[in-house]
């Protein structure tokens, strides 16, 4: 097939197009600014001997069997229940979500079932029928202490705002349980890890005759004119220049540091109540198979909140806000970039989304299998 295709990133948004092209019979050139692939899945072996994932812990976990199986083709997968602790000013470790064990440990009562929770949840809760943002949300569903301690540090160190300020998307993310359930993703979600990490697994998805890749690569217009067509994970906004304005998004600076021995427990990730620095921690050994050679040692990786013009123009996550106005400026792009031909922006930074792993993919497998029908008919 003559077709020529340009893919800007190779994060899973672009390995993924990659691949279902390539398979196809394009020619497929991939390009990346960083010096690696796997995009913000990338990870590494550290001097511990520890596999650290250089941009936050990245859990994957789906209830989508396509998805499953379509990255189980490039790499052996092995369970893992992800738990998160959260640690309370007087230096306790609770469950979070907040479950039936956290709910007693705040209140001092001895609830033994579901029923009791629901019922001192209710009578806490305030009244608020249809909230407009995450406080009101989250005061409507567990009352202000339980707010105040586990969600207004968190979501005013990690996003800047208040929770008056954010949608309730970005809270409504987080389940409540009633019973001890103490596993951070839905019960019905499949959570599994890729046994060799997720750079083996991208340089097997991308390892196929018909894809290059050029790494330390930025994008330029120039690259358009020698190719088809192009899918785009880089920032929209930045595609056109910022000509409507920046699109914000919250970055994360990391402390990683060496601790000796290496401590049995059953949680990976730490969450800080207070207002301090940091949103958590993660202990990397921990997660399956990241114990990689055994030094005696361990890692562990605070995570700083910032501006990502704070940090060399990384850009994490998308700013949701109750009023939703960077959705807004988001739209006028897309109306930008429907004009333009021959390109379609994709992936967190093209769609500017926060999207899981799972659901990149997903999107990805469409996007992909869409334009080669369009390509058809
Ligand atoms: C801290 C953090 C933790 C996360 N944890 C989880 C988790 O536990 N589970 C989960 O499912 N998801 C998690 N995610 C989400 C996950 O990272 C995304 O779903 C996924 O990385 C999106 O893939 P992408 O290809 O859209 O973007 P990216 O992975 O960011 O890839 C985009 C690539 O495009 C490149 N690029 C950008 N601009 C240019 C340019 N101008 N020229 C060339 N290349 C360019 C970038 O360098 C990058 O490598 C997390 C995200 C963050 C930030």
């Amino acid at each position: 097939m003559s077709c020529r295709i340009l893919i800007v990133g190779a994060g899973f948004a672009g390995a993924v197009h990659a691949r279902v092209l390539a398979e196809a019979g394009y020619t497929v050139h991939v390009i990346d600014k960083r010096p690696h692939i796997a995009g913000n899945a990338y990870d590494h072996i550290d001097a511990n001997g520890v596999r650290v994932h250089a941009y936050g812990p990245h859990l994957f976990h789906s209830k989508n069997p396509e998805v499953i199986a379509w990255v189980k083709k490039f790499g052996e997968f092995v369970p893992y229940v992800h738990k998160v602790r959260a640690q309370l000013p007087g230096g306790a470790h609770v469950p979070m979500p907040v479950n039936l064990d956290t709910v007693n440990a705040v209140f001092g009562t001895r609830f033994e079932t579901g029923a009791e929770v629901r019922a001192h949840l209710a009578a806490i809760a305030e009244p608020i029928a249809a909230p407009a943002n995450a406080a009101e949300y989250l005061l409507g569903n567990i009352g202000r202490q339980l707010t105040d301690l586990f969600f207004r540090p968190y979501t005013k160190k990690m996003w800047g705002f208040e929770l008056e300020d954010m949608a309730v998307a970005v809270v409504r993310r987080i389940p409540l349980r009633f019973d001890r359930s103490d596993t951070y993703f839905s019960d019905d979600d499949i959570q599994i890890m890729p046994r060799e990490g997720y750079t083996a697994l991208f340089a097997r998805i991308l390892a196929h005759p018909g894809i290059s890749v050029a790494l330390n690569t930025a994008f330029e217009k120039s690259m358009l004119c020698r190719h088809d067509f192009c899918f785009n994970a880089m920032p929209i906004d930045e595609y056109f220049d910022f000509a409507l304005g920046e699109l914000p998004y919250r970055s994360l600076r990391f402390h990683h540091e060496t601790v000796t021995g290496v401590p049995a427990r059953d949680w990976s990730v730490t969450n800080f109540t207070d207002m301090g620095r940091f949103t958590r921690e993660t202990s990397w050994h921990v997660l399956p198979h990241h114990l990689v050679r055994d030094t005696g040692r361990h890692t562990r990786t605070r995570e700083e909140p910032c501006d990502y013009r704070d940090n060399n123009m990384e850009r994490y996550y998308p700013v949701k806000t109750a009023d939703d106005r960077y959705a807004a400026l988001y739209g006028r792009y897309r109306a930008l970039a429907a004009a333009a031909p021959n390109i379609r922006f994709i992936g967190r930074c093209g769609t500017y989304q926060y999207l899981d792993m799972d659901q990149v993919i997903n999107q990805s497998l469409r996007s992909a299998q869409n334009f080669m029908k369009e390509r058809l008919g």
